[in-house]
């Protein structure tokens, strides 16, 4: 058996849910399948922007709302030609579920609002995957994903519990695929203990795809994508980019953890315990190879180029003039831990302490007011990092054209640079190729 994740950028719109039927469609004949789905295109940014809404305008949270489900209706009746009445009640029943917790006005702690609403994108997404795979022949089994993947209450980052997860994936799914059902569920989202919906972080479909191949011990996991596999950078920042034909999970778990969108971070790791393929494919031309990511091989790679912008440089320095030590470093790593703020790259001087996160305004915030007793805090601004596995050093000044570069780390086969935009220069992005 095999599980097919596909992407946002795959339902777009009502072609690319007719694209995505006629792949699973293909496979489904021959083949058990499970079928991941995140929501369409941009749903989740947009349901962000919605969540927010419901701290500081609930009306126009209920607005978005509305714009949410119309969208989603429109794409089903262009599918259907008219949507059929059970997943237009499908879709209303997701949204009324979200209305609740928009005017729900006892107080409660954003990550949960934010999974509670959140996952009404893959819950809508995969109800309309599901009835037009069924009209178009196919038979399907809708699961919801919250009865099969339980994570502690982490909300927006959530744990999954692994044995009853791999309990409840294999004596739910396996009698329907037994059955010749293809089963269509959602990516990203899981339940609690307690039943509250919970989230795997952003891009987190990919990950539930690998948990449920990790369970049922699938033959392969398929991620459908809008490029041909894993490329040696991102092509719209970077010219000259190539197909990666094979990776081991090694490389592909350091390509991700220094910020390659490709795949979520956390995907290969349940893979490689069981020695799963990954195979990273196009929805465009799904007959084209890809890339295979499998076994450690003895591989020569190219260099491979990431970029990941929206990056802040945390500066502490200790009030008193007193030296870092190490009491002050596990004090920090305590509350990094804590606010959930992860460390891409860090440097200390002798009364100094810097780190390159993610710009999380929240959680930087929150960081800050806790420190800031002790420590004098600087925060810069709209930095990129630059990750460069495998470099070679003559291609390091084209790279750094119009950046300026503002701490640098090489060690073995990675060069790493948090840089910035040089000023008063516009940034030039070639298109891709
Ligand atoms: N829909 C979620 C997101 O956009 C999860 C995913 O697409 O993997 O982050
Ligand atoms: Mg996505």
């Amino acid at each position: 058996m095999k599980v097919f994740k596909f992407g946002g950028a795959s339902v777009k719109n009502a072609d690319g849910f007719r694209n995505v039927s006629s792949i699973v469609s293909k496979y489904g004949k021959s083949e058990a399948l499970v079928v991941v789905v995140s929501a369409t295109g941009k749903t989740t940014n947009q349901l962000e922007e919605l969540i927010s809404k419901k701290f500081s305008n609930p009306g126009e949270a209920m607005e978005l709302l509305q714009a949410v489900k119309e969208k989603h209706l429109q794409i089903a009746n262009e599918l259907f030609g008219n949507i059929p009445a059970d997943l237009a009640q499908q879709i209303h029943e997701h949204c009324v579920e979200a209305e609740w917790v928009i005017e729900e006005d006892r107080e409660m702690a954003y990550d949960y609002v934010y999974d509670q609403i959140i996952c009404i994108g893959e819950l809508i997404s995969s109800r309309i995957l599901s009835a037009w795979l069924q009209s178009n022949g196919n038979a399907i089994e809708w699961i919801d994903a919250r009865s099969i993947i339980q994570t502690d209450d982490t909300y927006r980052d959530a744990r999954v519990q692994w044995e009853v997860t791999n309990d409840r994936i294999k004596n739910t799914l396996n009698p329907l695929l037994n059955a010749h059902k293809v089963v269509v569920t959602q990516g990203f989202i899981a339940s609690s203990a307690e039943n509250n919906s919970t989230s795997l972080g952003r891009e987190g479909s990919d990950y539930t795809a690998a948990i449920l191949s990790s369970a049922l011990a699938a033959d392969g996991m398929y991620i459908w994508k809008d490029v041909p596999g894993v490329l040696t950078a991102d092509p719209d920042l970077y010219d000259h980019v190539t197909k990666l034909d094979r990776l081991s999970y090694t490389e592909a778990i350091e390509m991700t953890y220094y910020g390659c969108k490709v795949i979520h971070p956390k995907t290969i790791q349940p893979l490689k315990s069981k020695g799963i393929p990954l195979f990273v494919k196009s929805f465009l031309d799904p007959a084209a190879e890809g890339t295979l990511i499998s076994d450690d091989l003895d591989l020569e790679y190219p260099p491979i180029v990431v970029l990941e912008d929206d990056q802040s440089l945390i500066h502490f320095s200790s009030k008193d003039l007193s030296f870092i030590a190490e009491h002050h470093l596990a004090h920090l790593f305590e509350l990094f831990k804590k606010h959930r703020i992860k460390v891409n790259m860090m440097r200390n001087t002798a009364i100094s302490f810097s780190v390159c996160v993610r710009n999380d305004p929240q959680r930087i915030k929150a960081l800050i007011k806790e420190v800031e007793q002790d420590y004098k805090v600087l925060v810069d601004q709209d930095l990129e990092l630059l990750t460069i596995r495998h470099y070679q050093d003559a291609m390091i000044p084209k790279l750094l054209e119009e950046k300026i570069v503002i701490l640098e780390e090489r060690i073995r086969k990675t060069l790493q640079m948090v840089v910035k935009n040089a000023p008063a220069i516009v940034p030039k992005k070639s298109g891709p190729n």
